[in-house]
């Protein structure tokens, strides 16, 4: 069995991100060991599947690789499904000078994006997702890993990963999906194969260009772009225009902000507008003031609109522009 370590650069808790999986939908993770991070998926360019058991090690994050997969590719993808790619030393900082952002990182400590294991995946997420409920698109998602995924063993879990793109591009009818969909998975399947969704070349691009080619795959729209570059790729420098609940989001914790209508040029570096704008007009009258800071003070999980996973959102704009160190 191969190990590895990665050494998180600022603030990271493994314990967060297994909560945000726990969370979160299209991940249906569920922990059947406490302490360990159990995953399973193709690696990045589709040779082989690995299966991974993750634990925190003190300061360290350490990995336990099952399967043929090549080390080195499976240590990498990791890393960037963690967020553990870039550098978070700065992130204390924007805290200590934004209360916002101070809030939301007193609510969740050590937390980064927990990515998609791939551009790919998510890409298939995006597909299947369209137009049907979260939770449906989860099952089918799941059942489609179960019956046509490799499944791997870890520290006596089973767990199948999600189908490679080989596998995906000669998919035949899937249950709940329609035949427009199985079409573009199959369209999907092919371009990861010609290596158009690899996680570096996509990052390596402006993301207006890498937002094009992902827009040039059939059933890509911009919303589904943005979640492929953001949350598969783990691109940090995008803030995401597409996305309905950020915006309900930035409103609710910077009610005069203006971040997203000043559109993606002016949001690119992502601190700055959501730590900049919106500074708050004084109160008029105490009464006023205290129900602001009620509202401020509201636990962030109870948010009606999606609670954590929207806070997210902002968070996973927030941290990883942070850590490239580029708000002044
Ligand atoms: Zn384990």
């Amino acid at each position: 069995m191969e190990r590895f370590a990665l050494h998180p650069r600022g603030p990271y808790a493994l314990a967060a991100s297994v909560r945000f999986l726990e969370g979160f939908a299209p991940a249906a993770y569920e922990s059947a060991t406490p302490g360990h991070l159990h995953l399973a998926f193709v690696t990045d360019g589709g040779a082989a599947v690995a299966g991974l058991c993750v634990r925190a090690e003190g300061g360290v994050v350490a990995g336990e690789i099952v399967g043929e997969a090549d080390p080195g590719v499976v240590r990498a993808q990791v890393a960037r499904i963690l967020s553990l790619d870039v550098d978070g030393s700065g992130f204390p900082a924007v805290g200590a000078r934004d209360p916002v952002i101070g809030r939301l990182q007193a609510h969740y400590p050590g937390l980064r994006p927990v990515l998609f294991y791939s551009p790919y995946e998510a890409a298939a997420w995006a597909l299947i997702g369209h137009r049907i409920r979260i939770t449906l698109a989860a099952r089918i998602k799941a059942r489609m890993a179960e019956e046509l995924g490799p499944a791997v063993t870890v520290h006596g879990e089973r767990l199948h990963a999600f189908p490679g793109p080989a596998r995906l591009a000669d998919l035949h009818a899937v249950p709940g999906l329609s035949t427009q969909k199985v079409e573009r998975l199959h369209a999907l399947g092919a371009a990861a194969t010609d290596g158009l969704l690899d996680a570096v070349s996509l990052r390596a691009l402006p993301p207006a260009e890498a937002l094009a080619r992902l827009k040039a795959l059939p059933g890509i729209g911009d919303f589904s772009a943005q979640l492929i570059l953001l949350r598969g790729a783990g691109e940090p420098d995008y803030l995401p225009t597409a996305e309905p609940r950020l915006g309900r989001a930035v409103a609710r914790l910077r009610p005069r902000s203006s971040a997203l209508r000043d559109g993606p040029h002016r949001a690119r570096r992502g601190v700055a507008p959501l730590s900049h704008l919106g500074d708050r007009a004084p109160a008029r009258d105490a009464g006023r003031r205290d129900a602001r800071d009620r509202e401020r003070r509201a636990p962030l999980t109870e948010d009606r609109d999606g609670g954590v996973t929207m806070m997210w959102r902002i968070v996973s704009v927030d941290v990883p522009t942070a850590m490239r160190g580029i708000v002044q």
